[in-house]
C-alpha cells in the first residue's frame, strides 16, 4: 500500500490510495491528540464516501496514522490509540 505523507503544525497530512478504486488517492489529514486523562483520540477529515457521507474516521485516516505510529514508534511507545 503506498502512501505519502507529512506533518504540519502536529497535522499529519496526506495521500492514501484507494482500496476499492485503482488510481484514486484520497486527501487525508488527521491529528492526534492526547487529552488530559492520558487518552489519546484521532481527529481530522478526509475526502472519501465514508467520510464525507457518513463523518465516520475512515480506513484511509486509520491507515495514515497507522503509518505514523510505525514511522514514530520511539516517541509515542506505550500510547494507545483509540477512536472517537
Ligand atoms: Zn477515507
Amino acid at each position: 500500500m503506498r502512501l505519502g505523507g507529512s506533518i504540519r503544525n502536529g497535522w499529519l497530512g496526506g495521500r492514501v490510495r484507494s482500496r476499492s478504486r485503482p488510481g484514486t488517492w484520497h486527501s487525508v489529514e488527521v491529528r492526534i491528540r492526547r487529552l488530559r486523562s492520558g487518552e489519546v483520540i484521532l481527529v481530522g477529515r478526509c475526502d472519501c464516501e465514508a467520510f464525507s457521507k457518513g463523518h465516520m474516521v475512515c480506513w484511509h485516516m486509520l491507515h495514515l496514522t497507522n503509518v505514523f505510529i510505525r514511522n514514530r514508534h520511539k516517541l509515542i511507545k506505550g500510547f494507545e490509540v483509540s477512536i472517537n
